[in-house]
């Protein structure tokens, strides 16, 4: 942990769920003991997040898995960072590679939802150019070959990215946002991987994506850091 916060844990629930299978989710996190020293965040599918906003515990905030760039209106089919707020959302995901090799969003679109979300107070995983407030901002290394396939990233190899990423964030922006920033780890962490990811210098937390559709899994996520 090098980050001056705290540990950052968020789960990414991605295009899954049910009403059912989110209330049964729900439940298992309100049962989990979880450690009060770190952030713990969940981003259900839109649809779902006033469900799991009307049931969950408030010591777990919610997350959006993504936003509009800019203010709401003729935009068939998208979300606004206002209506997002509005529900109760206090994070949004943007820039997952899902949504830049799938969708085919690039850096500069990125960028825009980026400043734009962050503007409107939401906070942030993720990485991107043209942002002057940095204090919101969690970034997230995923190796795309590590997501969901089972094949996690080595504590070292981990170690050495979220380094290079600290390193270029001190050239690139500044020494404090260098030391301040949290860089989470996300591919194929699990409760049999977490604590030793979890050891190294430079990794703040993580952003789980089929681990976090298990309530206790999760939980024992959250508590590796210890
Ligand atoms: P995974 O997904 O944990 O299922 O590999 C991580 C992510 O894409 O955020």
């Amino acid at each position: 942990m090098a980050g001056t916060g705290k540990f950052f844990v968020g789960g990414n629930w991605k295009c899954n769920g049910t009403r059912d299978s989110i209330t049964k989710l729900v439940a298992d996190l309100n049962d989990a003991k979880l450690e009060t020293d770190v952030d713990v965040v969940v981003a259900p599918p839109y649809i779902y997040i006033d469900q799991v906003k009307q049931s969950l515990t408030d010591r777990i905030e919610i997350s959006a898995q993504n936003s509009w760039i800019g203010k709401g209106g003729a935009f068939t089919g998208e979300i606004s960072v206002e209506q997002l707020v509005d529900i109760g959302c206090k994070w949004v995901i943007l820039g997952h590679s899902e949504r830049r090799h799938i969708i085919g969003e690039d850096d500069q679109f990125i960028g825009k939802k980026a400043a734009y979300a962050l503007s409107q107070n939401l906070k942030m995983k993720a990485f991107a150019d043209s942002i002057s407030n940095w204090t919101d901002v969690v970034i997230a290394y995923e190796p795309v070959w590590a997501i969901g396939t089972g094949k996690v990233a080595t504590p070292q190899q981990a170690q050495e990215v979220h380094l290079a990423v600290r390193d270029w964030l001190k050239k690139n922006v500044s020494a404090e946002v260098a030391s301040s920033t949290r860089i989470i780890y996300g591919g194929s962490v699990n409760g049999n991987n977490s604590s030793e990811l979890a050891k190294q210098e430079d990794i703040d937390g993580f952003l789980v994506g089929g681990a976090s559709l298990k309530g206790p899994e999760f939980a024992v996520i959250v508590n590796s850091v210890t």
